[in-house]
């Protein structure tokens, strides 16, 4: 029997070494079939384990889930927003451009703006995250998202409608700027949505070194009832939220407890997006946050996370479909 410097028997410390190796290429045989078959998070994102596993199972028990939905759920779908702070479109700061002042000053020049926002979601197409999601809403029926955004691309990726509640309009609806008509028509997809707007080839529209063309009021958009313009029926800055959203959503929290909450591409700083999360929680919602920017950590701010709750750093379109992986299977 030969002993090491330690005492211990050689030919039994291999065997154990043997064993111990087994173990070990067996454990990494499992965890890559897990990673195959969706059961782990993908290596390539920085989600634990244990958030990724408890997140899964909380999801997968909830039925009442509100989400609410910003803008960086479209970044990947290359969606410009302007809705950030230090949002320009060309030298116009977005807050002071996207309002009813502004188009009443120049019609002609907001016209071109929304034209090419429209022309520019209407070339996108939606991300993986967009159709985990929608997935999500056919799975369970009351699931309610909150959308910011304004892109349709939850729409394209045939999000139900009755599981989605638009809060800021669409680019794809124009309603009359005379306020005794009430004409508004949705789903208008035309590009150009007149013909003066059409975009040239030549030239990129947001590149502001190329001069903008003044289009005559005339041949701008109009009410097919009472001849007035039309204007985008999108939420400018400085404008109140549609009430019907509002009542929709005040009733859906009304219905009684919350499973879930899950903030999706939005730091949901500002009113009432902090105040939908606020309420969520206190009808017992745990809340799981999809977003590139880590929310504060401080109790008293809307969505200061507590240890119940997740967040899932990076891209939505990334962190989301791979999060549902495990229940609505993957997404191409
Ligand atoms: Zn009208």
């Amino acid at each position: 029997m030969t002993l090491d410097s330690h005492g211990v028997e050689i030919a039994k410390r291999k065997r154990a070494t043997r064993a111990a190796e087994e173990v070990r290429k067996q454990y990494a045989k499992q965890q890559r079939r897990k990673i195959r078959t969706g059961t782990l998070p993908s290596p390539n994102l920085n989600i634990s384990i244990d958030s990724y596993t408890s997140f899964v199972k909380h999801l997968e028990s909830s039925t009442r889930i509100l989400a609410l939905l910003g803008a960086g759920l479209s970044a990947a779908s290359g969606i410009p927003t302007f809705r950030d702070a230090g949002g320009f479109w060309r030298e116009h700061d977005a807050t002071q451009l996207a309002t009813p002042e502004a188009f009443a000053k120049d019609p002609s020049l907001l016209w071109q703006f929304y034209n090419y926002r429209r022309h520019c979601a209407l070339k996108a197409v939606p991300n993986r995250a967009h159709v985990a999601l929608a997935k999500l809403a056919a799975k369970k029926s009351e699931y309610l998202a909150i959308s910011q955004n304004i892109d349709g691309l939850s729409e394209q990726a045939k999000h139900p409608p009755r599981n989605l509640q638009l809060v800021h309009g669409s680019l794809f609806n124009v309603k009359c700027t005379n306020s005794d008509c009430i004409f508004l028509e949705t789903g208008n997809f035309a590009d150009p949505i007149v013909p003066a707007l059409e975009l040239t080839e030549q030239y990129n529209i947001s590149d502001a070194r190329f001069p903008l063309k003044d289009i005559p009021k005339e041949d701008l958009p109009h009410c097919p009832k009472c001849r007035s313009l039309l204007r985008p029926a999108v939420v400018w800055f400085g404008e109140p939220l549609e009430r019907s959203a509002i009542d929709r959503i005040h009733h859906w929290l009304d219905v009684g407890k919350v499973d879930l909450m899950m903030v999706v591409g939005t730091s949901a700083t500002v009113w009432p997006a902090a105040n939908y999360i606020h309420a969520a929680r206190i009808a017992g919602a745990r809340i799981a946050v999809f977003n590139t920017e880590k929310p504060g950590m401080d109790d008293d701010a809307a969505m200061g996370l507590r240890e119940q709750d997740w967040f899932f750093e990076g891209d939505a379109a990334a962190t989301i479909p791979d999060t549902f992986k495990e229940i609505f299977g993957s997404v191409a």
